[in-house]
């Protein structure tokens, strides 16, 4: 019997926890594989794998350290597969007078467990995750009514954390090294081979398909190559640090076919799933740049760190002030559906062949191919934002509701109407041809704006405008777009919308 029983969600595998630090034999710690979870939206099999895997690992160590714990594997004759009842049947056992939980990172779940904690007689104690570096709130009470600038929140952490700064003035004299972080890639440093964890999940495997949950995506199940335990994480930010931050700020946004991670860390789903703390990561990036400043120039360094103690922690801020409504957000009031070949990369347009594809494979694709490539085109295409957040949330290993809403329907969608993002993130073919090398090797030509062969994004890029034209023209950092449509003259402009609208009622054979 266990006076205690505190649940430990998929996502809080934090080792470091003051929970964790004392056993307690009248504590009973709950983790489960449920139905719940594999099913509210459809995962890559590669992320239903890590998950389980991280999990299965992490029940291991707290057993080691010596903690009480009640596992529910997927196939447990006395799996309800629903979190609540689950808990219930625990508590019911275990006659427990206390239900602890951490405070979960999504609206669904915290929801569902605030209704639960309200249906009990127990004692019902809420701990942080001690995970973020500000709480839930935090975000949206620095901004308050003033808008939701990221650098302006990103400096504030800086300080906060005495991070990358030197007697009170940011490292280097400047907080932003972005303009040096823009190259596409040229070939003269190798990109690094990625570190290979190879996990044999194939009983796992197995066990979904009996189990009959539904994914969607590739896997070698005898070769799962994630990092799925602290000393793996660890292992994976090693790695990242010597071989592919001294790098990482130039090509940050490069594209590049068959490169699928380029200078990248792939830390996101240990850090989602919180094997890794968001400061030690930032330390172990900071610490190498004072030992090494040549080697590790501030541009790399000050560029990944912004990712960390900026962007993520303000995606998480943006999540907690304006859920549940985000979730319907729709300032276009698009409709369309997310065409086939997005769920199977069959298109004839090269970079979308090929991230899709990347994605299918390893479900991971870097921010720019997310944002620039797929998001773009979804865009420009006028996707249903919740068909676009459905494929995003499923595909991606590191997608939870919390970091991927407010980057699919804020910053990638445009669909909060600009309180991620100043203005939509769209681009023509010019930019994709300029970060990378997809365009040399597609269907369509990138260089013909409109007629025979020319690329979908260039005549969706002035169709998006001209159709928004009453939304966006007023918005000062996009007033010269209009100059520019306005200059083409009717009979070119009649043109371009004529073939996008083509391509738009054809949309599946592009
Ligand atoms: P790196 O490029 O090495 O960056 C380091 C870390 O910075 C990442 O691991 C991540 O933790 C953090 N980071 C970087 N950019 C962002 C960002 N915009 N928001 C929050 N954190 C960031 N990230 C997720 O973790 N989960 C998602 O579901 C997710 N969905 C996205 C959907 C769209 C449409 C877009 C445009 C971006 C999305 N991102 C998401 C953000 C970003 O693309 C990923 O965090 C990143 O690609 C993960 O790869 P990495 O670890 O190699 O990142
Ligand atoms: Fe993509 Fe257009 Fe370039 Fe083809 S030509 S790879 S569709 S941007």
């Amino acid at each position: 019997m266990a006076k205690t029983v505190r649940l430990v969600l998929g996502d809080q595998l934090n080792h470091k926890h003051s929970w964790f630090e004392r056993t307690d034999d009248t504590v009973l710690y709950v983790l489960m594989e449920v139905r719940q979870e594999t099913d509210y939206v459809r995962h890559h099999v590669q992320k239903v794998l890590a998950f389980f895997g991280a999990m299965r690992r992490f029940r291991d160590w707290l057993e080691e350290e010596g903690h009480r714990v009640r596992y529910f594997a997927l196939d447990d004759e006395d799996n309800t597969q629903s979190l609540p009842d689950n808990l219930q049947l625990v508590l019911d056992e275990q006659e427990a007078e206390v239900f602890g939980y951490l405070l979960p990172d999504e609206f669904r779940l915290d929801e569902q467990l605030h209704t639960f904690g309200e249906s009990l007689k127990q004692e019902v104690v809420i701990a942080d995750t001690e995970h973020f570096l500000c709480s839930r709130d935090e975000v949206g009470s620095f901004f308050g009514e003033k808008s939701w600038l990221m650098e302006r929140f990103y400096r504030e952490m800086r300080k906060k954390h005495d991070v990358l700064m030197e007697d009170g003035e940011p490292a280097g004299g400047e907080w932003n090294y972005d303009a040096e972080n823009r190259e596409a890639y040229d070939g003269e440093v190798e990109v690094p081979e990625p570190l290979a964890f190879d996990h044999d999940l194939s009983d796992l495997a197995k066990l979904l398909d009996e189990a009959g949950v539904e994914t969607l995506g590739n896997v070698d199940a005898s070769k799962v190559n994630w990092p799925l335990s602290r000393e793996e994480a660890l292992a994976q930010l090693d790695w990242f640090v010597e071989k592919a931050l001294p790098h990482f700020g130039t090509y940050q946004d490069a594209l590049e076919k068959g490169e699928w991670s380029m200078f990248h860390s792939r830390l996101s789903f240990a850090l989602n799933v919180k094997l890794l703390d968001p400061l030690e990561v930032v330390q172990a990036v900071e610490e190498a740049w004072e030992q090494d400043g040549d080697r590790y120039a501030l541009n790399h360094v000050e560029g990944f760190i912004r990712q960390i103690i900026g962007w993520r922690e303000y995606m998480r801020g943006v999540y907690w002030a304006e859920m549940p409504g985000y979730a319907e957000k729709n300032f276009f009031g698009y409709d369309r559906k997310l065409p086939e070949w997005f769920w199977t990369g069959k298109t004839k347009m090269a970079c979308l062949s090929d991230c899709i594809g990347q994605s299918l494979d390893r479900a991971y694709a870097h921010h720019i191919q997310r944002l620039m490539v797929t998001g773009n085109f979804a865009l420009l295409a006028g996707i249903d934002p919740a068909e676009v957040d459905a494929w995003y949330l499923g595909i991606y290993i590191d997608a939870i509701e919390w970091v991927e809403l407010p980057n699919t329907r804020g910053m990638s969608q445009y669909a909060d109407g600009g309180l991620v993002g100043s203005k939509p993130y769209v681009s023509s073919a010019n930019y994709i041809n300029k970060m990378g090398n997809y365009c040399k090797n597609c269907s369509y030509s990138h260089t013909v704006k409109v007629g025979e062969g020319a690329c979908p994004f260039n005549v969706l890029y002035w169709h998006f405008y001209d159709r928004h034209r009453e939304q966006l023209s007023g918005n000062p950092r996009i007033g010269m777009m209009y100059r520019t449509w306005d200059r083409m003259g009717e009979e070119k402009q009649e043109r371009i919308r004529k073939q996008a609208e083509g391509y738009l009622d054809r949309i599946e054979e592009l």
